[in-house]
């Protein structure tokens, strides 16, 4: 008997690209139905809660994704005090190579593997997958413009040897992406001397010879960008199949604050509420909590915040609101606003008619979901490649308007106040937003360029399943 055709998904394991992951393998089988959808998942570094969470939610949702959870490995001591989150993480994922080996030996007894599609931190994999005849693609989860700096770095690399990016004096140019500062990079390439700068810089030279890329954005979003990967760069087999986005329902950590927060908006006028959140990880000290109190209060705007506990607190399961906030904050403005303990259903409350701006971290699930609810956003950069994503959103899609720190990092009141006020009024970049919102309807339809994109991808895996 002939074995059922399977493709194996291999996601890194933050939340932030494991959703995005699991949202393609759902797209897959949506429009292919036979193939067995695999998805292996390694020790997630950070926050294993929120990671199990959402997997129970999605498997006893969608029975038909099969979950292999690889075991756990230790990474050395080193490793953990490292100052790039990054490097936890590839380490982990290197680790995993031998149990990977033994998860794919063991689905291609039973099916018949198609293809592999790996996230771009789950590059070493590419050591095991050089014995078996499948071909490995990459689901890129961030933008089409971050793609194109990515397949450039390694020529930013050559061309400017001897200096790192964050010293660079001169904007950059690269093709599709609008003139860059060096320093708005993800910290782990700013600096030639780090440990991670050279894995990453190798890593960016597999993309290219990859035999295809899958990436989480769309044509009229980022036109400028996906074509320039295609022409300038010549890399023709991407496929721009977004936005895939969660209906955010998933893994919700805390049910009561989702019950209570989306309440609250209930009874909210319309378009009238800024929402402040900033993805799975980001943190600020107690200092910058109060200053935003001080922005949102002067701000005089309706608000739902989702605070955390400082980095120096994480070991404390709530925040204590009455400590980390300026005295008497709550109580002055609980009439406008609503504070939320560490997570709300992001998607369900960017959906809410009541909210009318969002003031994120510009991670690209966030930057994805809140165009998909047409709603403009004040973008605030904390890690990963989201300062990156900020000119993009703000320079080049102009869906955004910059929220602009220090020399220190630090933001002030008054900035807070000011950016607060201007995105929720009527503009420009509200008027921007709502057409990507209809753009990104119409690339999902059954003839939009992502659903042709969709259907090429699966073409391309074809002639293999009839060899
Ligand atoms: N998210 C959420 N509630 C929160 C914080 C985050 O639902 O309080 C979700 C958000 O909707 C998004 C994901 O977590 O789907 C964060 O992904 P993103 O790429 O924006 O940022 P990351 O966490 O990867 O930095």
């Amino acid at each position: 008997m002939e074995k059922q055709e399977a493709i194996v998904l291999y996601p890194s394991p933050p939340i932030g690209h494991l959703i995005s992951m699991v949202e393609l393998g759902k797209l897959i089988l949506s429009q292919n139905p036979s193939l067995s959808i695999h998805i292996i998942l390694a020790p997630p570094p950070y926050k294993p809660e929120t990671t199990a969470a959402y997997i129970s939610s999605v498997s006893s949702s969608f029975p038909s994704l099969t979950f292999h959870r690889l075991p756990t490995v230790e990474p050395p001591s080193s490793t953990k005090q490292c100052k790039h989150h990054e490097t936890l993480t590839l380490e982990i994922l290197s680790l995993s190579n031998p149990n990977i080996h033994r998860t794919l030996l063991t689905i291609s007894k039973t099916f018949n593997l198609c293809a592999m599609i790996i996230d771009f931190f789950c590059t070493a994999v590419l050591d095991v997958t050089a014995g078996f005849t499948f071909p490995v693609y990459y689901f890129w989860t961030s933008g089409a413009a971050c793609l194109a700096s990515f397949f450039h770095l390694p020529t930013i690399h050559e061309t400017t040897a001897g200096t790192n990016l964050k010293d660079l004096r001169s904007l950059l140019t690269i093709p599709g992406v609008p003139p860059i500062r060096g320093s708005d990079f993800p910290k782990p390439v700013l600096d030639r001397e780090d440990d991670i700068y050279d894995a990453f810089i190798s890593m960016c030279k597999q993309l290219s010879k990859s035999p295809g890329i899958i990436i989480n954005t769309f044509e009229t979003l980022e036109n400028r960008a996906i074509k320039a990967i295609t022409e300038e760069l010549c890399f023709r087999n991407i496929y721009p199949v977004g936005p895939l986005i969660t209906t955010g329902r998933n893994g919700d950590k805390n049910v009561e604050n989702t019950d209570s927060c989306l309440d609250w908006l209930d009874s909210q006028p319309e378009q009238s509420v800024v929402f402040l959140c900033f993805g799975s990880l980001g943190l600020f000290e107690e200092e910058q909590l109060k200053e935003i109190a001080i922005g949102l209060e002067k701000s005089e705007q309706r608000f739902l915040w989702v605070v955390r506990n400082p980095p120096g607190l994480q070991n404390q399961t709530e925040p204590d609101l009455e400590s980390l906030l300026p005295e008497g904050f709550i109580n002055r403005t609980g009439h406008r606003g609503m504070v939320v303990k560490s997570w709300a259903p992001q998607v369900p409350v960017l959906n809410h008619k009541a909210i009318g701006g969002f003031v994120t971290h510009a991670g690209w699930n966030s930057i994805l979901e809140s165009v998909c609810a047409g709603v403009p956003m004040v973008a605030w950069p904390l890690y990963a490649e989201q300062r990156f994503n900020r000119v993009v959103i703000v320079d080049e899609i102009k869906i955004a308007i910059p929220m602009i720190e220090s020399e220190t990092g630090f933001v002030s009141s008054m900035e807070v106040e000011k950016r607060v006020r201007e995105i929720m009024e009527d503009g420009p970049v509200r008027e921007r937003t709502k057409a990507m919102k209809n753009a990104a309807e119409l690339a999902l339809t059954e003839t939009g360029s992502s659903r042709t994109a969709l259907t090429a991808l699966l073409q391309s895996w074809s002639p293999k399943r009839s060899s």
